[in-house]
């Protein structure tokens, strides 16, 4: 197999990693056009300081002896396999760049014949990639559970970011789809990656000049729809990741139904809703001063599918609501829905020179067609306050006409709008 044939198995087989944001699209190029969108290859990331990047994805292998239920590459299917050399993956991301495809390499790897064996060779990559090519560009590995403690600490330090797959979302789980890892075979390296990024800071002050070791952090995956658990055992695991191992994101996976399992659910298509909504709500951990249970508990454990998750919040929690603009602390103001971190910092800044009226917020960035049922602004009501949790849902149901809009995923809120 040649290294563009082998281009194309691995980058596939790379596609169901989410924990470097991809594309997805699957234009292609016809004849006569410029350029083609393929489904797999490149796709785009955040920088730690908000830039996109566009990285080459790629597995070092998609040859695995592990067998996990929701997997392609599992060593159980009948799949064309490949294996890069070290060697052709430093000289393809080294090419590319040069060429300006690329800014930097998300690298992940099934397991070849073991965790130690495969860590070994993707360290071997970063290594030359910084040492030998003097390559500055952005770095993602995946750490490989069960790998030695040393190998996966070495990475970090030519890795930007270093990260382990979580993959489900309880023990049980785990050992009924993935029989081959264990929780601690995960956490541990977590954990241990936490600890090294904990130190290297403190390093660092000391030291201006220590190697740094993964300066944007790690990350992890989670597949969502896979297994039984709901929201709420999802969202809290997810608060418990950032809080204990100071993870940067939790990316969620809805589950790709790609093989025949009779462990594995039957699903028509991914859950993209699911997976979506579990972003707002994380978004609002991470960002609007949400805990998890705040979003969801054991009376309401499934984020609501037909509104986005601070309106479903608010709905619950009238007693809370009218928020006056006016005199609302910043906290306060971001749990009102349609007022997002940019609108409730322009309230809290306009508000000092002089009073606001309702017609002012819409200019500040507040989404009026939510915020209205929760807010008063200088004790004028945009809405009727007194409307039920009830009437007040089929309100911000109806569609711009008038007509009830049904979810689909293209009318929610924007991922990172003013929820
Ligand atoms: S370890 Fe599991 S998820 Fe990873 S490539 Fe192998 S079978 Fe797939």
């Amino acid at each position: 197999m040649n290294v563009e044939e082998k281009l194309a198995v691995l980058a596939a087989a790379a596609k169901y990693d989410v924990s470097c944001a991809s594309s997805g699209s699957r234009r292609r190029n016809a004849g006569g056009g410029l350029g083609a969108a393929t489904p797999a290859g490149c796709c785009h990331s955040w920088s730690d300081d908000g830039r996109c990047i566009s990285l080459l994805k790629l597995l070092l292998t998609n040859r695995c002896v592990y067998d996990c239920a929701y997997c392609a590459n599992r060593c159980s299917n009948n799949v064309p396999r490949a294996a890069f050399t070290v060697e052709e993956v430093v000289d393809l991301t080294v090419q590319f760049y040069r060429r300006n495809y690329i800014e930097g390499l998300f690298l992940s790897s099934g397991v070849e014949r073991s965790p130690n064996y495969t860590m070994e060779r993707m360290l071997e990559v970063v290594r030359r990639l910084r040492r030998e090519e003097a390559f500055r560009g952005y770095i993602h590995v995946k750490a490989i559970p069960g790998a030695d403690p040393e190998l996966i600490r070495r990475a970090g330090f030519y890795a930007d970011r270093i990260s382990v797959n979580i993959e489900l979302p309880s023990e049980v789980s785990l050992r009924r789809l993935a029989p081959d890892k264990a929780r601690a075979s995960i956490l541990g390296p977590m954990q241990q990656i936490a600890h090294n990024i904990t130190v290297n800071r403190d390093e660092r002050k000391t030291f201006k000049r220590a190697p740094l070791f993964a300066p944007a952090g790690q990350s992890t995956q989670l597949i969502v729809s896979a297994s039984p658990e709901n929201d709420d055992r999802i969202l809290l695991l997810a608060e418990r990741l950032y809080q204990t191992y100071h993870l940067k994101r939790v990316y969620y996976s809805a589950y790709v139904p790609v093989n025949d399992d009779a462990r594995l659910p039957w699903a028509p298509a991914p859950d993209m809703l699911r997976e979506h909504r579990l972003y707002q709500a994380d978004w609002l951990v991470r960002y609007y001063g949400f805990a998890a249970a705040d979003v969801l508990d054991a009376t309401e454990p499934n984020l609501d599918r037909e509104l986005d998750p601070k309106c479903a919040w608010a709905l619950r929690h009238l007693e809370q609501f009218p928020v006056e603009v006016n005199r609302a602390d910043y906290e306060t103001l971001l749990r009102v829905p349609g007022v997002g971190m940019r609108s409730a910092k322009r309230i809290v800044a306009s508000r000092g020179q002089a009073a606001l009226r309702i017609e002012d917020l819409d200019k500040l960035g507040v989404v009026m067609k939510r915020a209205r049922y929760f807010i008063t602004c200088g004790g004028r009501v945009p809405a009727e306050l007194c409307l039920t949790p009830a009437a007040i849902r089929a309100q911000l149901l109806l569609g711009p006409a008038g007509r009830t809009s049904r979810p689909t995923l293209a009318e929610q809120p924007e991922l990172f709008g003013e929820l």
